[in-house]
């Protein structure tokens, strides 16, 4: 059985001193609850994880992340943090390819590749993000938007390596938005994912993948997106700055 991943995004939003209190107070909910199959990943921007991590060290299913590295392990290239950095620190998970990244970065599927290979080299697991913009899916080619990222950023892996790989299925018009993807329209996409990795992989690969939901999961819509069969999770931006609603989130998958 896939366990259930709730991973929260912090963006860039809050400082180190901001982001300690906000992870003091996730700590004071967590250590209390019995997360049973879930799994819970705290990941914040880079300066706060070393310290952050360290208040997750005694909880169980609880871990810090990044939310993007470097391809290269070391090297003179000024203003880059790499997985290697990420992972002494004390992150198990980085995210890769996220839309703003995509957008505002310019990161195209061959580079997120590389950015995979190095987190898997390190040990760690990439949440590898794919989506596709409103323009996309109004246009009604959602599916080989997705497909593309999902082939050209991943497909390269041997098979003993994917399926050490999280994927997040986050379409664009729905981060930040408000707008959610219904549960039906989501869970579209995860099936079609499962089914693109069963035909490069085999269906037990497939079947073990675990495929997070994100865009404007909020306390009330999580259960019904998380009840869905091929969503194992969320990857939660806006309502993970709240540790209320965090939790809330955390409680309903
Ligand atoms: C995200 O940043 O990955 C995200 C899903 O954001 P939000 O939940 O705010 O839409």
């Amino acid at each position: 059985m896939r366990s259930k991943i709730i991973a929260g995004n912090w963006k860039m939003y809050t400082t180190p001193t901001e982001g300690d209190k906000l992870a003091d107070e996730l700590v004071a909910s967590l250590k209390n609850m019995d997360l049973g199959n879930k799994k819970v990943i705290i990941i914040p921007p880079f300066l706060h994880i070393r310290s952050i991590a360290s208040k997750f060290q005694g909880i169980a299913d609880v871990s810090a992340g990044a939310q993007n590295c470097h391809q290269e392990t070391e090297g003179a290239f000024t203003g880059e943090i790499s997985a290697k950095m990420i992972k002494d620190a004390g992150a198990e998970y980085v995210i890769i390819g996220h839309s703003e990244r995509r957008q505002y970065n310019h990161e195209d599927n061959e580079l997120l590749y590389n950015k995979v290979r190095a987190v898997l080299d390190q040990g760690l697991t990439p949440i590898y993000c794919c989506g596709e913009t409103l323009v996309q899916r109004e246009n009604g080619i959602y599916f080989e938007t997705v497909s593309s990222q999902i082939s050209e950023g991943l497909f390269g892996l041997m098979p003993d390596m994917i399926g050490k790989v999280i994927l997040a299925y986050e379409p664009v018009w729905a981060i930040g938005t408000g707008k959610t993807a219904s549960p039906e329209q989501a869970q579209e996409i995860h099936a079609f994912l499962r089914n693109l990795l069963a035909g490069q992989y085999g269906k037990e690969i497939a079947d073990n993948m675990i495929i997070l939901y994100g865009g404007s999961v909020k306390p009330a819509n999580a259960a019904e997106l998380f009840g869905m069969k091929d969503i194992d999770g969320g990857l939660v931006g806006g309502a993970a700055l709240k540790a209320s609603d965090f939790i809330a989130i955390i409680q309903a998958a």
